[in-house]
């Protein structure tokens, strides 16, 4: 038998650089004024779709039900909300569209999508914002799709762009819930649980221990013993309680991010981007609900300002981070 009249032996072919050559415009059957644009082995044509519809009957059928899935989803793009009811139908959407490769309708979408799953730490600001309701009270999960149904969708997809603020949203979870996977509500049929490939679970789990570890150096870099502003008003006190009184604010911020570190006064655990925020906005709250620290401890004014730019610039850096952390390539663009 010689190696030609089977692929049996497939591995051992040589293998050849072959590009295929593009399709080309038909002699005959291009149109200047056809109304559907067709491609077909090694020509494209532009024809009438009504002649080709009344003239061929699977034609007619592949017309019509293209026509009518793109005109559905043009409909339905315009007017879909992006919240968690409405994440099949996203979904699917997303899915036809990159399928069918009608990419203005499928950046209509991914726009949307990434309200929520946004590339700027300013929109995720605002998303938290929205999630979070007049008690101070935060529920994303309430009225946003979960991140491991993005992020499965995303890499269905190849939309890498929604990746990095919807693996940071799954890492803030108790680990035992990112491994275990996510069932919707009300279904109880464990085999409908939506879980990560092994890749992504281990890309979230390592990135979960990065943003641990940021919060960690900013706690000891930029709180733990804290250097008073050189403009602070009492350097040079003569009382030495007040003397203090910015180091002893410093102190007491470190104590309370340290406090709940396990979620015990928020709920948010493992959120280091809230927790570097909230060491800043501590210090200044003052009704009794949220009021976390003593009236006693306020930093003068020229300490504080001096730790809000270490607060901005930590949380900036730390969105700058989010790609490389869980392992994410492919991305158009990143702040
Ligand atoms: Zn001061």
């Amino acid at each position: 038998m010689d190696d030609f009249s089977t692929n049996r032996h497939a591995e051992n072919l040589v293998k050849f650089d072959f590009v295929p050559p593009s399709p080309s415009r038909h002699p005959d059957l291009w149109f200047s004024d056809g109304n559907i644009a067709l491609v077909a082995g090694m020509f494209y044509f532009n024809v009438h779709k009504g002649l080709i519809s009344r003239n061929s009957a699977p034609l007619a059928d592949a017309v019509n039900l293209r026509f009518s899935l793109l005109a559905d989803a043009s409909c339905l793009s315009s007017g879909i909300k992006h919240d968690a009811q409405d994440f099949d139908n996203v979904a699917s959407l997303l899915r036809l569209t990159t399928k069918y490769c009608v990419e203005h309708i499928r950046k209509d979408i991914i726009r949307g999508m990434s309200a929520i799953w946004p590339k700027t730490l300013s929109a995720w600001e605002f998303r938290e914002a929205d999630a979070t309701d007049p008690t101070g009270v935060y529920k994303p999960r309430a009225i946003y799709p979960h991140p491991i149904l993005v992020i499965n969708l995303a890499r269905e997809t190849a939309t890498a762009d929604l990746l990095p603020s919807a693996f940071y949203d799954l890492s803030r979870c108790a680990a035992s819930e990112i491994a275990t996977g996510y069932l919707t509500p009300g279904v109880t049929d464990r085999s409908e649980m939506h879980i990560l490939s092994d890749d992504d679970l281990l890309n979230t789990l390592r990135g979960r221990e990065h943003a641990s570890r940021f919060l960690s150096t900013f706690v000891v870099n930029e709180l733990e013993g804290r250097d008073v502003s050189a403009g602070c008003v009492y350097r040079n006190d003569p009382d030495p309680f007040r003397k203090r009184l910015c180091q002893a604010t410093f102190e007491a911020t470190t104590f309370e991010i340290l406090r709940d570190v396990n979620g015990v006064v928020f709920h948010r655990s493992s959120d280091p981007l809230f927790a570097i925020m909230d060491a800043d906005l501590m210090q200044t709250r003052s009704d009794s609900a949220n009021g976390r620290l003593s009236l006693l401890h306020r930093a003068c004014e020229p300490c504080r300002v001096e730790f809000t730019a270490s607060v901005d610039a930590a949380r900036e850096e730390m969105w700058h981070k989010l790609p490389g952390w869980f392992g994410i390539t492919g991305l158009t663009s990143w702040p």
